[in-house]
């Protein structure tokens, strides 16, 4: 992998040790703008690939994703931190998504509609939109992208990829496997997925560029709150996968082993950095004693070290400012009366510059503003309820809309959590956590999370624009709703 490392100017870290791993050419704006237009040249041959031989291609690109599965996953361990499953876990979403994607080229189909004239047919056709713009965020560094790549390719789009600038290697990686592929699927046009390496201004060139009209950016609300009025500036499509504040009820019939498991794992699972995390834990008075004494035992055990390592489950914050956000965050709450265990930094001396923490279990005395924000680090705020509708008040009473869950065996509880009036996020789910979406659902949220689905179901249609067709095989033009425009 030392190979895919070039160029100067952005620079891939190991957060582990805060050593250089490579450097890479940061894309100018006319180099941005010459990849944009031979992706754009790109889809105009690739659209008339009849979709299931776009498919193939993507076939050939998960073949090489299985042959490397180790080496990238390794790579994204590496570069972020994750440990080594979660690296592996993250590739194998990869080639998931992609075995979607090939099914879904034979099965891009619109609708026929019952027409009111006689002798016509009505019906639907779906076309591509063009180049598909990728924006990823840094913590799942190759898996987001994969997500709109792998569908934008069998839907006949072309791609460009602005990753994060904290993981620009995991990228290159990937963009070295798909270009291997592609060299084995005869025709595939020159540009057709493609990097621009670089920090917000490279993804402001992506997303100001009248030649992308459709834009999938995953990251912060902040992010979102800049990029998505730029976008409806020039009506452009956005898929907007941002923040999240994820909350999970336990109530008083809640299998309280499966809880403390599930919790465990959504909570400090990836550090705390997933969009999906569990941030705030709703604990009924009845099983809060029960449950919360041995969540504070789970967190003072669990392993934080080096991600590489055989049974370490937490790794490192990305960078400083991750710890300097945690730490922020957790003298907040103490000032407003809560009870904070955990939360200190781990092997500060060795590992001077690197981010090592033990995640924090606080207990809160409500849900202040405090616990509405995200804070992407280990924090899990916990909060007593007593009466269900007050559990699910507190649920939905955060701007963001990303995952939820809740614990119990009591079915009208678990029913009304999933009804019209319970969960309001993209994602409810019953007796597991927030966390671990698989690419057969469709993967987003509401409110501040932005909205944008990515993955399963009909998502496929956000990279293709749907033309209506109505046909006349008859020899006369009757005109919709009676309306008469004889003229002789
Ligand atoms: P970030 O917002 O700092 O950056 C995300 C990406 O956006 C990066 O590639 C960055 O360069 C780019 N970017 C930032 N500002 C931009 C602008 N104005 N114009 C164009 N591009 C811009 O996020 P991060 O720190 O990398 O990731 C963590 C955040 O992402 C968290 O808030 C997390 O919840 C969210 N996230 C959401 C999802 C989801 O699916 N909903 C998935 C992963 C991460």
């Amino acid at each position: 992998m030392a190979a895919l490392s070039r160029g100067s100017s952005s620079r891939a870290r190991h957060p582990d040790r805060v050593e250089t791993i490579g450097r890479c050419r940061q894309a100018d704006p006319a180099a941005a703008a010459a990849i944009i237009g031979q992706a754009q040249a790109a889809h105009l041959d690739w659209r008339k690939v009849p979709a299931p031989g776009r498919g193939e291609l993507v076939r050939l690109f998960a073949d090489e994703l299985r042959a490397a599965k180790a080496e990238l996953g390794r790579l994204v361990t590496i570069e972020v931190g994750k440990i080594f499953s979660e690296g592996q876990g993250e590739v194998q979403e990869m080639i998931d998504i992609c075995d979607f994607a090939v099914g879904l080229s034979r099965q891009l189909h619109g609708l026929t509609m019952a027409t009111e004239r006689a002798n016509h047919r009505m019906m639907e056709t779906w076309h591509p939109l063009g180049v598909t713009g990728i924006i990823s965020a840094f913590n799942f560094p190759v898996a987001v992208w994969s997500w709109n790549a792998a569908l934008a390719l069998v839907c006949g789009n072309s791609c460009v990829w602005k990753p994060s600038e904290k993981a620009p290697l995991a990228a290159l990686a990937t963009q070295a496997l798909f270009e291997r592929g592609a060299a084995r699927f005869a025709g595939a046009p020159a540009g057709l997925s493609a990097l621009l390496i670089g920090g917000r201004e490279v993804g402001e060139l992506l997303i100001d560029d009248p030649r992308v009209p459709v834009v999938s950016a995953t990251g912060s609300t902040v992010m979102g709150r800049a990029v998505a009025p730029r976008l409806a500036q020039r009506f452009a499509r956005a898929i907007l996968e941002l923040g999240g504040n994820n909350a999970a009820i336990v109530c008083p019939s809640a299998d309280l082993d499966l809880a403390l498991n599930a919790i465990a794992f959504a909570a400090m699972g990836t550090a705390g950095q997933r969009c999906t995390t569990l941030r705030r834990l709703i604990v009924h008075t009845g099983v809060y004693d029960r449950l919360i004494p041995r969540l504070k035992k789970t967190y003072a055990s669990v392993r934080i070290g080096d991600p590489r390592r055989s049974g370490v489950l937490v790794g490192p914050l990305i960078d400083a400012r991750a710890f300097e956000e945690m730490q922020k965050a957790l003298a907040a709450a103490r000032a407003e009366g809560s009870i904070v265990t955990g939360g200190e930094r781990v092997d500060a001396e060795r590992l001077s510059q690197a981010y090592y923490v033990r995640p924090a279990l606080v207990e809160m005395p409500g849900q202040t503003e405090l616990v509405r924000r995200e804070t992407f680090a280990p924090i899990l705020y916990v909060i007593k309820y007593r009466e269900f509708a007050e559990a699910l008040r507190l649920h939905n009473g955060v701007t963001q809309g990303l995952s939820s869950s809740i614990f119990t065996n009591d079915v009208r509880e678990a029913e009304r959590f999933l009804a019209v009036d319970g969960s309001d996020c993209g994602i409810a789910n019953l007796n597991i956590g927030p966390s671990g979406a698989e690419i057969g659902g469709a993967f987003g949220g509401e409110k501040e999370t932005g909205g944008g689905r990515e993955a399963g179901a009909d998502s496929w249609k956000a990279y293709m624009r749907r033309a209506t067709n109505t046909i006349n095989y008859g020899r006369d033009l009757p005109l919709a709703q009676g309306v008469s425009f004889d003229v002789g």
